[in-house]
């Protein structure tokens, strides 16, 4: 469903972020994206949603060029793809409901028109992803109440809120503790499998990403230096 074809950045007054990379995930497929800092991961994912332009090469998510869309073709793909963040992105004066119902991070204009960009369906499928998710009741707590492994539990629910095909998850775990760390993969895990999401799940934490991704991709200086199972990672990490 995604496939990323020599993908390049060159950012302006910088290095070459990223080399040439080529990626394939199947619908349903999750893998992880590891690599010391400053190896393009964050690179490749805003890439394929679009915060950054590629300098060159093809990125197509069932079959529609996100390198080159634009407009109303871009809105329309960034619709198939749900972001989860480190920093879990929330509006943290906000309720729950309220930033689920919110939509994307970047959106702006929030308090004149949101009431205008969600109906019944909407709460009903809020009230069932909080659900899921583990938060039933909170839905009226501020975010800015939540504990870290909430607060990710609520930026997990918003990803999903618009029914995505795909996940672009940037290292969900890294402002949290172990245990809280393996409880967020293991939902994310969950999730993916239950709905036959793909995801890309940028990760540092090694041991994390060999416990619960079954791909492994290791990005170095903005090329692949590794694509297989996490078994067969030691020899090069
Ligand atoms: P990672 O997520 O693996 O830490 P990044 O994708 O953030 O790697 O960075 C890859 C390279 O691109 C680094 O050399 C970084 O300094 C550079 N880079 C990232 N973002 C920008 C930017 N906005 N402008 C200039 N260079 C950047
Ligand atoms: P990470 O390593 O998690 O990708 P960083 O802390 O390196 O994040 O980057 C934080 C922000 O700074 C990002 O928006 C990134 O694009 C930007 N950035 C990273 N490296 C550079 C750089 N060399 N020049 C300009 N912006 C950069």
């Amino acid at each position: 469903m995604l496939v990323i074809d020599s993908l390049q950045k060159r950012y302006p007054n910088s290095d070459v972020a990223l080399k040439g990379v080529s990626l394939e995930l199947r619908a349903g497929e999750v893998v992880g994206l590891i690599g010391p800092s400053g190896a393009g991961k964050s690179t490749l994912i805003r890439c394929v949603n679009r915060l950054v332009t590629p300098t060159a090469g093809r990125i197509a998510l069932d079959g529609v060029d996100l390198a080159h869309v634009s407009g109303r073709g871009l809105r329309r793909a960034r619709r198939q793809i749900g972001m989860i963040f480190q920093e879990y992105a929330l509006v943290e004066r906000l309720t729950v409901m309220e930033n689920l119902l919110s939509g994307r991070l970047g959106y702006t204009g929030f308090w004149k028109s949101w009431a205008r960009r969600f109906d019944g369906n909407d709460i009903a499928r809020a009230f069932e992803l909080l659900d899921r998710v583990g938060l039933a009741g909170m839905e009226n707590k501020r975010a800015d109440a939540l504990s870290g492994g909430q607060r990710q539990r609520v930026g997990i629910a918003r990803a999903l809120m618009q029914q995505p095909r795909l996940l672009l998850v940037d290292e969900p775990t890294a402002s949290l503790d172990p245990k809280t760390s393996r409880q967020v993969m293991r939902l994310i895990m969950e999730l993916c499998a239950e709905r036959g999401l793909a995801a890309i799940v940028n990760i540092h934490d090694v041991v994390l990403a060999t416990q619960y991704l079954p791909r492994i991709v290791g990005l170095k200086s903005g090329e692949i230096v590794y694509d297989g199972p996490a078994s067969g990672m030691d020899a090069v990490v």
